[in-house]
């Protein structure tokens, strides 16, 4: 008896499932290297899961980044200028 081992495709472990709810963490760098590798495995295998993933990939760039919580420091002074004017009288 012979054992015939898998040749055909490439199993990367990972289900188009898992890609879908793994996408954020991947593309934040949020996951191990060898999860990564896997579902980079399995992106270059699947054209929908790439596909998706570049979606998200798009729409997090085109995102707004965070609001800065303290004003830069020109408008700061340019704050401060507008106080001291209205206080000066
Ligand atoms: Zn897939």
């Amino acid at each position: 008896m012979k054992d015939h081992p898998p040749t055909q495709g490439v199993d990367s472990g990972v289900t188009c499932r898992e890609i879908a709810d793994r996408a954020s963490d991947y593309l934040e760098e949020r996951l191990p290297i060898f999860t990564r590798a896997k579902i980079e495995l399995h992106l270059a295998s699947c054209s929908g899961c790439h596909d998706y993933v570049g979606q998200i990939s798009l729409v997090k760039d085109s995102l707004p980044r965070l609001p800065q919580e303290l004003p830069s420091p020109i408008k700061r002074l340019r704050l401060r200028e507008l106080f001291v004017a209205s206080h000066s009288h």
